[in-house]
């Protein structure tokens, strides 16, 4: 649908991209944890992991720390979206502190999926990447039975104390194609692996994917709104670039390089998960002011997740 190109140059907005249900969420219980509780909320490592959310959250009175021994004894404290290891909630009970649980529901149902395993005794590949927050606590989950599989690569080699007995669990953010890949590795070693019923890779995740390759089609060039700390942000630059297309990740529009643009009649935008819309909205604008003065939108999912909030704020 892009074909009748305009005379200068457009802007290619992927839609679904931005918020999902799971970030809007964390980032109203830390607002209504402040409301209702005062300031200083203590929050454990990045809400979502991108810096404008936490600069903005920090301007409203939130604290932002990296072990719960930093937070003060019976302190408000909330636990961020990619979830926490038990160990973690063990010591914030030992602190006394009054806890607040913003793991987003999504990721709930893969450390569900790993108690359960768990319980079977399964040995539990765990597909994503090791060094992720999220990954760090589904881990913790049963730190005796998960393996995690970062590539194909390793899933060739990985091994199960009893190749009967394995199940498979996803990071929430990954590459769709990548995550696949690596999985049917694994099912062809070990064709007795159970699956979970329904995909860990989240729905946002999966939209927005699709949503920037059908950009990055048309595109000279993508931009892509996110933190470098957020890996469904730096998945969708993966995504455009392996389109062929140029892809860049930016927070803010600050970043952009202008020598980027030159020859990018087309540029392509998007946003992680955790990138707030206003970004875009920034980016938009700069870039109309700088001659890509038409904008098309599209989309190629609907949105209405909506995900509850926990009792303490709700
Ligand atoms: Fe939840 Fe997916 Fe959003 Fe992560 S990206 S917070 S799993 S909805």
């Amino acid at each position: 649908q892009w074909c009748d190109a305009a005379a200068g140059g457009e802007i290619l907005l992927a839609s679904p991209r931005s918020f999902c249900a799971g970030v809007e969420r964390a980032i109203e219980i830390v607002e209504r944890a402040l409301e209702r509780y005062g300031s200083p909320v203590y929050v454990r490592r990045q809400i979502v992991h991108n810096a404008h959310v936490v600069r903005r959250l920090e301007s409203l009175g939130a604290v932002f720390v990296q072990e719960i021994a930093e937070i003060p004894a019976g302190a408000t404290t909330v636990l961020a979206a990619h979830g926490v290891a038990p160990s973690v909630r063990e010591a914030a009970v030992d602190r006394g502190l009054k806890v607040i649980d913003a793991t987003c529901p999504l990721v709930t149902k893969v450390h569900n999926e790993v108690r359960r395993y768990r319980s079977r005794d399964d040995t539990v590949f765990l597909i994503g990447h090791a060094d992720h927050e999220e990954v760090e606590g589904t881990f913790g989950e049963a730190p005796d039975h998960v393996v995690v599989v970062e590539d194909a690569a390793a899933a060739a080699q990985v091994r199960a104390r009893d190749p009967e007995r394995v199940a498979y669990v996803m990071q929430t953010t990954l590459a769709v194609d990548e995550a696949d890949e690596i999985a049917s590795v694994l099912r062809e070693r070990f064709p007795a692996m159970s699956a979970p019923r329904r995909d860990d890779i989240c729905y946002a995740t999966t939209n927005r994917q699709r949503a920037v390759r059908a950009v990055a089609e048309h595109a000279d060039l993508v931009l892509v709104v996110g933190s470098t700390n957020s890996s469904n942000s730096q998945r969708l630059v993966e995504v455009a670039r392996r389109q062929g297309t140029r892809a860049y990740l930016v927070d803010d529009v600050s970043e952009v390089d202008l020598r980027w643009l030159a020859g990018a009649r087309r540029i392509g935008i998007t946003a992680g998960a955790s990138a707030p819309p206003q970004l875009v909205e920034e980016l938009t604008r700069c870039l109309g002011g700088l001659g890509r003065d038409r904008l098309r939108e599209s989309q190629v999912a609907d949105e209405d997740v909506q995900f509850t909030l926990p009792r303490e704020v709700g």
